[in-house]
């Protein structure tokens, strides 16, 4: 099993990790039971969010029974100083004096990223927190390239975490190559795009066969557990099967799949156009229950604005009908009510 060093960190760590958004779909139980048989397996970095709901307190419930140290990895959406009470909420929920790697999570755009950076914000509360050891390393995670790539170029964080699959590869060329000329730990999310892709075997032989980069699957079933570390245990070398596979999964998704990217950005409304474009993947990985979580349902609600003004169109690359989709997806949304 391939172990590797994750950048100026010096943790040494699995080349899979796992991440904690799927366990919130299944019930506690289970999700526990998860969480122990993907540690014994042997994955030593396992990752989730304050904003998983119920998924920090899941980790910190299988924590209690297993013996062998574990590398811990969260994050926090506030973006102020405040974040350092988050660290402790996070300490709380698992049950742990500390926690190895605390991110700055989703910092969209530059404007964010001004604003977590600047006297006040989140990465100081951060630095307090390290100061105070009860975190080790300082990461930043995102879905704009754009904005990693100004973090790396600033450094001041030790880990990055970027979406990367087959269906957004855009990451290795650019952002890796940078943050592994800094030494930066790099964390890759979403192996199968948010649920997108569901072939596992291309997708993970895909992630897993990039040098330098640690994704971090999740799985929510002992059966899908087992699957994941059956790949990465067997050797993951891309077969001509898996690349032929690829193509026609990349051809399939070529006008309806959001990358992230946030090249449609600004909204003259200010949505967050990537969540409600992949408004359907996500609450379905959140599981039930998923649109009543707070801050999703903030972000849906400033959607209802869209205005069709049009200009988002213009400015994506990739040509989807961003105004249709967003009227789409709320239709969904609200028929999940009469359901
Ligand atoms: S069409 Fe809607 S989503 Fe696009 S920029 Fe205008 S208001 Fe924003
Ligand atoms: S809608 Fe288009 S431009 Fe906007 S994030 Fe998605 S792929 Fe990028």
């Amino acid at each position: 099993m391939e172990k590797g060093r994750l950048g100026r960190t010096n943790l040494i760590v699995t080349k899979m990790g796992w991440g904690g958004i799927p366990i919130q779909r299944v019930g506690e139980h289970e999700a526990v039971s998860v969480i122990r048989a993907v540690v014994e397996m042997g994955v030593d970095l396992l990752d989730t969010a304050r904003a998983y709901t119920n998924s920090e307190h899941r980790i910190g419930l299988a924590l209690q029974t297993i013996d062998r140290p574990v590398i811990l990895s969260s994050k926090s959406l506030v973006r102020t100083a405040k974040i350092y009470n988050e660290v402790h909420e996070s300490l709380k929920q698992m049950k742990v004096k500390k926690i190895n790697i605390y991110h700055l999570h989703g910092v969209s755009n530059f404007e964010d990223y001004t604003r977590v950076m600047a006297p006040g914000g989140a990465y100081e509360g951060l630095k307090r927190a390290r100061d105070e050891g009860l975190i080790d390393h300082i990461g930043i995670t995102s879905h704009s390239l754009n904005v990693l790539e100004r973090a790396i170029e600033d450094d001041h964080f030790e880990v990055i975490m970027a979406c990367y699959s087959f269906l957004e590869p855009e990451a290795a060329e650019k952002v890796f190559p940078l943050a592994k000329g800094k030494d930066i730990g790099m964390l890759a999310m979403k192996p199968f795009s948010g649920g997108v892709i569901e072939e596992t075997g291309p997708a993970l032989r895909f992630v897993l066969s990039t040098a330098n980069i640690v994704p971090i699957p999740g799985s929510e079933t002992l059966e899908r557990a087992h699957e994941n570390w059956k790949i990465f245990t067997e050797g993951y070398s891309l077969t001509d099967k898996d690349k032929e596979r690829i193509e026609a999964i990349k051809k399939e998704f070529d006008r309806q799949f959001c990358r992230r990217c946030d090249y449609c950005q600004p909204c003259t409304e200010k949505i967050n156009i990537q969540f409600v474009v992949g408004l359907k993947s996500i609450i379905k990985r959140f599981g039930p229950g998923a649109q009543e979580v707070g801050w999703m349902k903030a972000l849906i609600e400033k959607a209802r604005n869209c205005s069709e003004c049009g200009e988002c169109l213009e400015r994506c690359p990739y040509q989807l009908p961003i105004p249709d989709l967003i009227k789409e997806n709320l239709a969904w949304y609200d028929s999940l009510k009469n359901q």
